[in-house]
């Protein structure tokens, strides 16, 4: 489980987390939405270190990952970018396996085992060999979300995965993480497909300016938004 408590951060002046509270149960689907700019890819940052906070606490599974060494946070924090981020001149199964080998001190042969079930487990058994450019932008995204997988983590972030696909690719990566979802994995999804976050998230939070304006049940937010922030921003992206 995560346990984020006053969380805060600026930028410069700019102070973009303003006292972020929530909690993360252990084998539930958190989604986040939001207006652009809310905070939402600056809260997923800093719940593995990618930015630095400034006040406040983060605990997962009881410790605070402020005492943890980058690597073991990586490793049991993943992470899923809208743009993949894999390494353009490395196979699918190499941008797999130098995770395992770089940051879990994994042996080569160890690695390519788990890249290759991992790889099969997100649909791409034979696709190892290629390289991101030859694979569409969904298997690149499955690719991602197969290297996440693949440290074993605790907890899966996901930015906006499906913002940058092609409309005919997103509905497979829903799919995959839905999967993911009911198979007891622990993830925080930023996202702006509302049919996934009413489907499949266990709590949803809505964050504006900064903060968490509302939170609650799939349910509860989208049959009786409680504040007119919600609503408005309902009516726009709904
Ligand atoms: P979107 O839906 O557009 O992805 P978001 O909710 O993810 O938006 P963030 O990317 O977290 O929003 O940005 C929150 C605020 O912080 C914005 O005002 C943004 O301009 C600012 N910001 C983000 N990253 C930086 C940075 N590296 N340096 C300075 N300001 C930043
Ligand atoms: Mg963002």
């Amino acid at each position: 489980s995560l346990s984020i408590e006053g969380l805060r951060l600026s930028y410069g002046q700019m102070e973009v987390l303003r006292g972020i509270d929530l909690s993360v149960p252990k084998g539930s689907v958190t989604c986040i939405i939001g207006p652009s700019g809310s905070g939402k890819s600056t809260l997923l940052r800093s719940l593995n270190r990618l930015v630095e906070m400034n006040a406040g606490s983060v605990l997962l599974d009881g410790v605070d990952i402020a005492t943890m060494k980058p690597e073991k946070l990586r490793s049991k924090v993943g992470m899923v970018f809208q743009h993949f981020n894999l390494f353009p001149d490395h196979t699918a199964r190499d941008n797999i396996m130098l995770s395992l080998t770089k940051i879990k001190g994994m042996r080569r042969g160890k690695a390519r085992a788990i890249a290759d079930a991992r790889l099969a487990d997100v649909g791409l058994q034979g696709r190892g060999d290629h390289r991101p450019a030859n694979l569409s932008g969904g298997q690149q995204q499955r690719v991602a979300i197969a290297r996440a997988l693949a440290m074993d983590p605790e907890v899966v972030l996901f930015d906006e995965v499906t913002s940058a696909l092609d409309p005919e690719l997103v509905k497979g990566v829903l799919d995959l993480m839905a999967d993911l979802g009911r198979r007891g994995m622990t993830m925080v999804v930023v996202t702006h497909e509302m049919g996934f976050a009413r489907q499949v998230a266990d709590q949803i939070v809505f964050m504006d300016e900064g903060k968490i304006v509302e939170s609650g049940t799939p349910e509860q937010m989208f049959t009786a938004p409680r504040t007119d922030r919600l609503k408005k921003f309902f009516a726009e992206v709904l």
